[in-house]
């Protein structure tokens, strides 16, 4: 796949969740947000298929980004697809890193399950620019439901 100008695309993020289970003041203030409708946001039927499409057609890196995207209820029924789509070398996910420890089956962490699944985690750029800065708030808020 190329664009107009004749670069190669082989690298796709992929925001799966408009939430964070933080408020960080620079990136969510709550007087500005307004979150997406339901109906507004890709099943993860369609978001394997929109990202098969793409593998399809030369992407083979991946990133797995939000808002927070391991606030998104089923994240790992999602996760553990996309190893099985031909021509992903290279998936990961971009966290605040806040769930990581969570269990998410007995004795299995989501670091542990996200590693287990072939995905690499990362601390989310935009989360730890803002932590260095001192903008995230010391506690979660309110935002945790899941879409
Ligand atoms: S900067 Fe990161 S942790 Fe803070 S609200 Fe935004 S996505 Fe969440």
């Amino acid at each position: 796949m190329q664009d107009r100008y004749g670069h190669r695309i082989s690298y796709l993020r992929v925001s799966i969740t408009d939430r964070c289970n933080e408020r960080c003041t620079y990136c969510m203030p709550h007087e500005l947000q307004e979150w997406l409708p339901r109906e507004e946001v890709l099943t993860f039927e369609e978001t394997l298929r929109l990202i098969r499409i793409a593998a399809e057609l030369g992407v083979s890196k991946i990133r797995i980004t939000g808002g927070e995207p391991l606030t998104r209820r089923g994240v790992l029924d999602l996760i553990r697809e996309l190893p099985r789509i031909p021509g992903l070398h290279d998936i990961g996910l971009s966290t605040n890193g806040t769930l990581l420890v969570r269990e998410v089956e007995p004795r299995v962490t989501m670091a542990q399950a996200l590693q287990t699944a072939g995905v690499r985690s990362s601390p989310d750029a935009t989360c730890t620019r803002k932590s260095s800065r001192g903008l995230m708030p010391p506690s979660p808020r309110d935002s945790t439901k899941s879409n």
